[in-house]
């Protein structure tokens, strides 16, 4: 099944005729997300699945029509990680295909905790948000935007199967090994095959460095997590990453490097700025790193949640300190 054009020092896999991208459009910055679906015989895996929208059912349903697949040939619908434009077409798309929902025990948890009908609270966020200083009269906007995501990521689905890390999982016919690659959120997996390929999810992408978010029932320290996940993945024989925002590539070391390399500069900016001044909240450091950028409230609930993950970085090594300050933590030297 496996197209190879052999190379002088190893096999260089070149493509694989029988994994397809579909590009699913998204209503905010990132634009898009790639879903694959891998086909063997008559059998067909998804791994991600887009936001509930009509666009996105669309696509899907355009897509296969053009393949002239049936939705009951869909075994396996995979989720990398809970986040609603991975997650949130899942339990549609098990609806038409009746096929089970792969997931990490792990997301599966965060996703009640935000998500569950019934229990779930998403304006936990702004809560949080609040105690490291996001200012209170725009937390109505944290609340309105998560509970937002609600509509996109329903219905959920039924049949739920879970993945534990370094278990084999059949996808398209060939094993693949589940490699847990946390960081970007707490059990995000990934799905490596012998041949080098690698579905990555969000953990490594070509045009964008993933968002690692401090945040409600998340991993106390993300950053430091994600900078072990990458060290993980370099160590890992991967021939070509099926990303899912944005085109396949080959360089994952080059990649990572440059991520890294990123979160340096990141953490040397922070640090420089809460050396250089009385303490400061969270929100009020995150307002300087972006000074120059509108963010909308999609935006700088990505950028507070990633200036939080840096902040909270340095604390945990002893290079800042933090205190209780009634309009949230303050950080200082
Ligand atoms: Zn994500």
């Amino acid at each position: 099944m496996w197209k190879h054009s052999s190379g002088k020092k190893k096999q260089v896999v070149t493509y694989m005729y029988n994994i397809f991208a579909v590009s699913l459009p998204l209503p905010f910055s990132l634009k898009q997300i790639t879903a694959y679906v891998v086909e063997v015989g008559d059998k067909l895996t998804i791994i991600d699945t887009g936001l509930h929208t009509k666009q996105t059912s669309d696509t899907w349903q355009r897509f296969f029509h053009e393949k002239g697949w049936q939705w009951k040939q869909v075994e396996k619908i995979i989720v990398t990680h809970y986040h609603p434009d991975h997650y949130g077409f899942a339990g549609k798309l098990q609806e038409w295909s009746g096929a089970s929902v792969y997931i990490s025990k792990r997301e599966y948890d965060q996703i009640q905790a935000f998500w569950n009908p019934t229990s779930g609270n998403p304006s936990e966020v702004a809560t949080f948000f609040a105690s490291y200083g996001f200012p209170s009269d725009r937390l109505h906007e944290i609340t309105e935007h998560m509970e937002g995501f609600r509509a996109v990521i329903e219905p959920h689905p039924s049949v739920l199967k879970w993945l534990d890390e370094d278990e084999r999982l059949a996808i398209g016919g060939e094993s693949y090994q589940v490699i847990h690659t946390p960081g970007h959120s707490p059990g995000h997996l990934s799905f490596l095959h012998s041949s080098g390929t690698f579905f990555g999810g969000d953990v490594v992408l070509p045009s964008v460095t993933p968002n690692i978010p401090l945040m409600p029932y998340s991993d106390p320290n993300p950053l430091a997590t994600f900078l072990s996940t990458l060290d993980k993945i370099k160590s890992l024989d991967i021939e070509m990453v099926y990303p899912a925002h944005g085109d396949v590539f080959y360089s994952v070391e080059q990649r990572i490097k440059e991520i890294k390399d990123h979160h340096g500069r990141r953490l040397e900016k922070i640090k420089a700025m809460v050396q250089g001044n009385s303490a400061q909240t969270g929100f009020q450091i995150c307002e300087q790193l972006f000074s120059n950028r509108k963010l909308d409230i999609h935006n700088l609930r990505f950028a507070f949640s990633e200036t939080l993950a840096h902040l909270e970085y340095l604390r945990l090594r002893g290079e800042i300190k933090r205190q209780f300050h009634e309009h949230g933590y303050q950080y200082f030297v």
